[in-house]
């Protein structure tokens, strides 16, 4: 782990802003110092108001940083997350799941290949497909007491504002300041200092820009936006909300629901979904994108924003003393939950690459990790369907970093090897997102399996006996687990006075 800088201000206090004071106040506390963090937000800008479903990260960041996990499922009416479902993305009536356990933590490489290569789905063998299949929770009980089904980290849904609330609330010593920057003053080394609606003047070591779109601090120093509208499909989103029933049970899984012009997010918290129409306004209008939501879900909505995404990434998000994180930094689209995933990511690399290089190298990795899931994201794209113009037109615009893999892939399974290993080790989209991805579009190569393991029949069938027992022993967990929802309300009544 690196030092701190002394005197951190941070400005912007969305999941961003609370996430990189808690990561970096951590940062500080481990290597003894006793540094300044001060976070500026202002109640009069709010914040970006979507932003619910997470990847696997964020739970890990909450054990490194000791929070307690029950108590931030409490306390945001979070649920549980295991992958996404994706419906009518291949082709209108198919469905496949991308669960984001990663099996070859337990069962080594081969399992992918050995399911394409015998027919089956390549999300069979994994505990989440299961757990979602049955809506139950990551845990069962035995002698009173919660065991875990499984050593894999599953991910959540949460209301952005009460998750931030919540980081906000377990950043202890880090000083508040609701106010507005108006000024930035700029020199050599970047910022030399902020100056606030009051007329207060922060100077720091460290500034770090978490002002959302607006990147009031970043724009000054002359970062460039490099827009992904060439690759991304969509560029307008439509957030709403649907009530939950009493009593309904709560999906443990983001709801991916292709459309005429894009396509709608699900997303379950504890009281409520929240939804949204990601489209491309080149393709429909927000009048007519409406009304194709409500004829498919059958009822009347109240859209709460009409969003308009510039999807791209800074050029540099560290210029001088400064960082931007968040929506300042980058932004693709709300598929695969990355954002919130990238700025976790983001501050592990801030926190712990080394002293020397450090901002090229940082520069350097984010854009990296910003391109690849962009890439990503366009492999969802890829698609059978041809009955709209926008899918006609996706169709007919796949960018040279999709097909060249398509190809790459239709001799050869994806394997880890395919991908560079990312800095520091930390995670990254590589062939464990792209493989259930691949196999619910029907773009693996069951010959290609075949072949892999053709020379080789005691590796196919320790294969098969591997993917036999995980699949057995998988269902019999899940069978164990509780419920999904009424574990969730027993949360709140452990708690009830
Ligand atoms: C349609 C949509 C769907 C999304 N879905 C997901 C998802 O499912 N999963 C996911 O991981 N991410 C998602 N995101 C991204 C996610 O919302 C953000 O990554 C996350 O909320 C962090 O936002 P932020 O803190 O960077 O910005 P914001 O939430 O916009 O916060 C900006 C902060 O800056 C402050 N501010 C602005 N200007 C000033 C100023 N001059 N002075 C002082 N303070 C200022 C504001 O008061 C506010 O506190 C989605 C985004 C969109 C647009």
């Amino acid at each position: 782990m690196t030092q701190a800088p002394a005197r951190i201000v941070i400005v912007g206090g969305g999941t961003a802003g609370w996430l990189a004071a808690l990561m970096l106040a951590d940062q500080a506390r481990r290597a003894g110092q006793a540094g300044e963090i001060t976070v500026v937000e202002s109640s009069r800008i709010g914040t970006i108001g979507v932003g619910e479903g997470t990847t696997a990260v964020f739970r890990q960041m909450l054990q490194h940083l000791g929070i307690d996990e029950m108590a931030f499922l409490r306390e945001t009416g979070a649920t549980v997350k295991y992958g996404i479902r994706h419906r009518d993305w291949r082709r209108v009536g198919h469905s496949y799941d991308g669960p984001i356990d990663d099996i070859a933590q337990v069962a080594g490489p081969g399992l992918d290949t050995y399911a394409v290569a015998s027919g089956r789905s390549v999300a069979e063998a994994h505990l989440f497909t299961h757990l979602m299949a049955r809506r139950r929770a990551p845990f069962g009980e035995r002698d009173g007491r919660r065991v875990a089904a499984g050593p894999f980290h599953f991910a959540y849904h949460f209301d952005q504002a009460r998750a931030g609330a919540f980081l906000k609330r377990h950043a202890p010593g880090v000083r508040c300041i609701d106010d507005q920057v108006k000024g930035v003053e700029t020199g050599e080394d970047g910022i030399k200092s902020l100056t606030l609606e009051s007329g207060q003047r922060l100077s720091a070591d460290l500034y770090v820009d978490c002002t959302g779109f607006a990147r009031a601090l970043i724009g000054p120093l002359g970062a460039q936006w490099i827009g992904f509208g060439d690759v991304l499909p969509v560029n307008r989103a439509m957030p709403f909300w649907i009530d939950l029933a009493e009593g309904e049970e709560i999906d443990p899984v983001t709801l991916a629901w292709a459309q005429g012009a894009g396509w709608m997010w699900k997303i379950p918290t504890q009281e409520r979904y929240g939804c949204g129409y990601v489209y491309s306004d080149a393709h429909t209008t927000p009048e007519a994108a409406q009304a194709e939501i409500e004829a498919v879900l059958g009822h009347r909505i109240e859209p709460r924003r009409d969003i308009r995404i510039n999807a791209g990434r800074l050029d540099r998000a560290w210029i001088g003393n400064c960082v931007a994180l968040g929506l300042s930094s980058s932004f693709l689209e709300p598929l695969e939950a990355t954002s919130i995933h990238g700025t976790i990511v983001q501050l592990m690399l801030l926190t712990g690459l080394p002293e020397a290089g450090r901002a090229a190298a940082y520069n350097a990795a984010v854009a990296r990790q910003v391109d690849d899931f962009r890439d990503f994201i366009r492999m969802h794209y890829v698609s059978e369907r041809r009955d709209t113009p926008f899918w006609r037109d996706v169709a007919a615009s796949h960018p040279p970093a999709v097909t060249d893999r398509l190809a790459q892939w239709a001799e050869a399974m994806p394997q880890r090897r395919d991908f560079t290993p990312f800095p520091l080790g930390l995670p990254h989209v590589e062939q464990q997102l792209y493989t259930p991805v691949l196999d619910g579009l029907g773009l693996l190569s069951q010959r290609a399996a075949k072949a892999a393991l053709a020379n080789d029949p005691r590796r196919r069938a320790a294969l098969r006996r591997t993917h036999g027992a995980l699949v057995s022993e998988y269902r019999r967990a899940a069978g164990k687990c509780l419920p999904h929802r009424p574990f969730l309300q027993s949360l709140q009544e452990d708690f009830a006075i």
